[in-house]
């Protein structure tokens, strides 16, 4: 099993970038916003929950998006491996997922981090939010996101570094040239199916 951690901020591109590797690579696709979203929309228990976290631009707790997963890796025992994506969020989140994966002795091999200028994130966000109906694609949400992704998220980089698995993918490239760059890594690890 191959598992891959995309890694970056609010609008960095880990939703689109996850759809082509997913393709190229045959891995199943975690998203944890797209999974808490679909709960919202099923106005679940947890999605009512969870929306009152998601329209502040708050995390959602550790435990809610922990159990998220953890269901998720038993639903598919026979995938090919998995892509993260938006997931773990916290540091508390990466060593839950770490105990997860020890479990079923398949640990995380890469980390791909999408490294974008701030100016350009918070662009990219409020035009996505005019066409996506997001509920927290505003320019104040946005602002909250960002906050916590630098104060919670960012430190996970260096819990991954720590662990020599932390590859950046920097520049403000388009989507073909980011996708050319993450697959040169990627080749090292898994090779692409037919
Ligand atoms: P983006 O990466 O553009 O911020 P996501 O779709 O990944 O968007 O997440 C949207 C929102 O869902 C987050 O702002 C947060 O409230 C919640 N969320 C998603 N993933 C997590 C997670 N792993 N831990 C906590 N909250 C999460």
């Amino acid at each position: 099993m191959f598992n891959l951690v995309l890694f970056g901020p609010p609008g960095s591109g880990k939703g689109t970038q996850s759809a082509n590797i997913l393709q190229t690579y045959g891995l199943k696709h975690i998203s944890t916003g797209d999974l808490l979203r679909s709960e919202v929309a099923n106005q679940t228990l947890l999605g009512l929950e969870a929306k009152k976290f998601i329209d502040q631009g708050l995390l959602v707790p550790d435990e809610v998006v922990i159990g998220m997963i953890s269901s998720m890796l038993d639903e598919c025992p026979d995938a090919r491996g998995f892509i993260f994506d938006g997931f773990p969020r916290t540091v508390e989140q990466a060593t839950a997922l770490d105990n997860l994966l020890d479990f079923k002795q398949t640990p995380i091999q890469l980390v791909l981090s999408l490294e974008v200028p701030q100016e350009e994130l918070t662009r990219r966000i409020i035009a996505r939010g005019i066409t996506s109906g997001r509920t927290d694609d505003t320019e104040e949400v946005v602002a909250k996101r960002i906050g916590e992704y630098k104060s919670k998220t960012a430190p996970v980089a260096d819990y991954y570094k720590a662990q020599g698995k932390l590859k950046v993918i920097t520049g403000d490239l388009n989507i073909e040239q980011t996708f050319t760059a993450l697959k040169k890594i990627i080749d090292q690890h898994i090779l692409p199916v037919a």
